[in-house]
This record gives structure tokens, C-alpha cells and sequence, in this order.
């Protein structure tokens, strides 16, 4: 295993099922800690890290807001959490950490985070953007004789499995005994050498075949969604036996080694799995601002929003990482407004409070099975005047 940078990340990598977790969880009292840890910066190598700091003062502003009814639950979880932060050598870059009464989830990522801190449900935006932003991509490295399998996850790479061609050598009958192996067999003059040549490509032939069943299989398996493969001229060979649905997702091939070190084949990949994230990132935000003008595919603006979401009416839900509109939250049916109602205009119920609205949204985007996207601040720049936030409707 390899990842960017320095170090390796020894600590539990979050995935996407944890995400699932937590927005299934029901506790409502829960410290969310996002850290920036990353140990190679000098002002973390003090014996009061920057982070450690950071993070005091932090916390210090959020209890001063809190209810006196919750104080006992806050000060609980910050002592875990100062615990984890002080007391224990972080692996990562960054660190995040949910923890309430029943819940402790702590994650070394080998990434950078933005520092935040929260109290309420689990808030989720920054880590659904970071696993959006970094999602997870395979690579097939191969030539004729060798096919080498990773998957890169949120910056870490790891090599999955190796094929290599083994010559059935075993009717050959060769007269002259010289092992069929590639270099040998560029000697072998006349008749003799054709024969191992249509053998050799048959096998090798064979060979690629595998490896494209293999392709098919790595890429339901380790829920892979975007493949690179990358190696020597043999690769494009490999390209041609694609399906062609496979085919079209699969560019460019990278040109590479066989033998190349993991580090190598990361930091090869990992630049173009950037741009095509950033691109289609890119195509989604045109799509949702440009239609935006009077047209019905896409809704835009707070508002609007979150009633097509609560209407079920949205397949796809993007918003800025930055937004921080508070909306009225109805804590006995779930019903969300930016107007800030006294009584809830769904179930009448008056047990209503404020709530962030950048906390709320993945858990209504899971209620009402819509697709949700958080985008970095510059991307979403162009939705800013709507809010910073908007959704493609179902058809
Ligand atoms: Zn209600």
C-alpha cells in the first residue's frame, strides 16, 4: 500500500458504508471534529500542535452556545475526542471523528481536511464531498505476458492481483530445446520460428482474453466506477478485446512499465482521475445554472429545493460546501422550510428548532432517495446567485 505524500495511513480509511451509517443513526447529540493533522508541517511538530490549539478554542466557542440541558453530553464526547487528539499518534493527514453517547467513529485520512467542528446530528458535507471529490478509481497495468490490478481510494493505492501468462509449453515438441521465453524466441530462425510465433500469439492471445474477464469481474467487485489502464504497446491490444461500452470509458491509456512501483503508478493516475472528476463536476453545474433559466428539468435557489426534495421530485441534489443558510426544522415530522414557521404547516406540531441547512441535506437527500453531490466552493461559484444550491428533477 502506498499513498500520497509522506506516510502511510495505519488507521481505519472511511467508505462510503460508513457514510451509510451514520446518516441511518438517530443520535442527535454528537460532536463532529474535522482536523487537519497533517504531521509533516513544522507547526504541527510542536509540543502544542497547531491543531491541538485549533481545536481548544473551538471547542471552547461551541460550548458556549450550547443549552446547559447538553452540556453533560457535550463535555463526555470532548473528552474522548481531546483524548484521541493529544494522547494518540495520528497516522493521516486528516482526522475525523464523530462521537456522541452511543457513537465513536474516528478516520485517519491520508488527505488534508478542512478544520470543523460541530454539535447536533453527524454533519457530513465535507466528508461526502471528500469521498465524491476522491472516489475511488482502478487501474490495470499490462502488456502481453503480465496484467497487474489496484485500486486507488481516497489516495491510497493497493495492488489487488497479478496475472501472468504461463506458457503451456508442454506439446511443443521443440527440436532445438530453446525455452520459448520472449527474447529467446526472437533467435529461433526458419520454419521453427513461425510455429512458436502463431503458438506464442495464440497463447497470448488467450492471455489478454482472461485479463479482459478479469476487467469485467474487478470492476463489479471492488466497486470501481472509472478504470484506467495503462503499460506498454501490448495494452492497446487489450483495449481492442474491451467491450465496447468499456471501451469508451477507458481513456487515455497511460503509458507505463510493467514492473513500475505502486507510488508510481498513483502518482501517473491520480492527475487525470482529477481532471475527469473536476470535468464532469464542471458539466454538472452548467447543466443545472444554464437550464435554470426558465426551464423545468432543474430547480435552483433554497427554497425551491428543498421543496422539490420534500416533494420527492429530485433525482440529483447539488449545493455548495460553503452555504450556511439556517432553515425551521419540524423535529416531529422532518419537514424543512427556509420560512421560519412556529408551528410545522405539515403536522401542526410546534416542536420545531433552527437547524443548518448544509447538516440537513444528506439526511433528507437519504429520506427521499435523491442523489446528492457537494461541491467545492470555486466550482459551485456559478450556482452562488441561487443560493449556492439546486437539483435536477425526475423524469
Ligand atoms: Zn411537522
Amino acid at each position: 500500500m502506498s499513498t500520497l505524500g509522506q506516510g502511510e495511513a495505519e488507521g481505519s480509511l472511511v467508505t462510503p458504508r460508513d457514510v451509510s451509517e451514520l446518516l441511518g443513526m438517530r443520535e442527535t447529540s454528537v460532536l463532529t471534529v474535522y482536523l487537519e493533522v497533517d504531521p509533516t508541517k513544522p507547526e504541527n511538530q510542536r509540543a502544542m500542535p497547531a491543531f491541538g490549539i485549533w481545536l481548544k478554542n473551538a471547542l471552547q466557542a461551541l460550548s458556549a452556545d450550547l443549552p446547559d440541558e447538553q452540556s453533560s453530553g457535550f463535555d463526555g464526547a470532548v473528552s474522548r475526542v481531546s483524548e484521541c487528539v493529544n494522547y494518540y499518534p495520528r497516522a493521516g493527514k486528516g482526522l475525523i471523528v464523530f462521537a456522541g453517547e452511543d457513537l465513536w467513529k474516528a478516520f485517519d485520512l491520508p488527505l488534508p481536511v478542512t478544520n470543523e467542528i460541530h454539535w447536533g446530528r453527524p454533519h457530513l458535507p465535507q466528508l461526502l464531498w471528500l469521498l465524491d471529490e476522491y472516489e475511488g478509481y482502478g487501474v490495470v497495468l499490462a502488456d502481453s505476458e503480465n496484467a497487474r490490478f489496484f485500486t486507488v481510494y481516497l489516495g491510497t493505492i493497493s495492488e489487488r492481483k497479478e496475472m501472468v501468462l504461463s506458457l503451456d509449453t508442454s506439446d511443443w515438441k521443440q527440436k532445438d530445446q530453446v525455452a520459448p521465453s520472449f527474447p529467446e524466441y526472437e533467435r529461433i530462425g526458419g520454419s521453427h520460428r513461425d510455429a512458436f510465433e502463431d503458438r506464442l500469439d495464440e497463447q497470448i492471445q488467450r492471455f489478454l482474453r482472461e485479463v479482459v474477464e478479469s476487467i469485467e469481474g474487478f470492476l463489479s467487485s471492488e466497486d470501481v466506477e472509472q478504470l484506467f489502464l495503462a503499460g506498454t504497446d501490448a495494452v492497446h491490444e487489450l483495449e481492442r478485446l474491451l467491450s465496447p461500452q468499456l471501451r469508451e470509458e477507458i481513456v487515455p491509456i497511460v503509458p507505463m512499465d510493467t514492473s513500475a512501483y505502486e507510488h508510481e503508478v498513483l502518482e501517473k493516475t491520480w492527475p487525470l482521475q482529477r481532471a475527469a472528476v473536476e470535468k464532469e463536476n464542471l458539466q454538472l453545474v452548467r447543466r443545472v445554472v444554464e437550464q435554470a433559466v426558465g426551464r423545468e428539468a432543474v430547480v435552483t435557489g433554497v427554497q425551491p429545493t428543498l421543496t422539490s426534495l420534500q416533494q420527492g421530485r429530485l433525482q440529483l441534489l447539488i449545493a455548495s460546501r460553503e452555504i450556511s443558510a439556517e432553515v425551521r426544522e419540524c423535529l416531529e415530522c422532518g419537514f424543512c422550510s427556509s420560512d421560519l414557521f412556529s408551528k410545522c404547516p405539515v403536522c401542526n406540531s410546534s416542536d420545531v428548532h433552527n437547524a443548518s441547512l448544509t447538516t440537513l441535506l444528506p439526511y433528507l437527500c437519504r429520506k427521499y432517495s435523491t442523489k446528492m453531490k457537494i461541491l467545492s466552493a470555486g466550482l459551485a461559484g456559478q450556482l452562488n446567485p441561487q443560493g449556492g444550491i439546486g437539483g435536477v428533477r425526475r423524469f
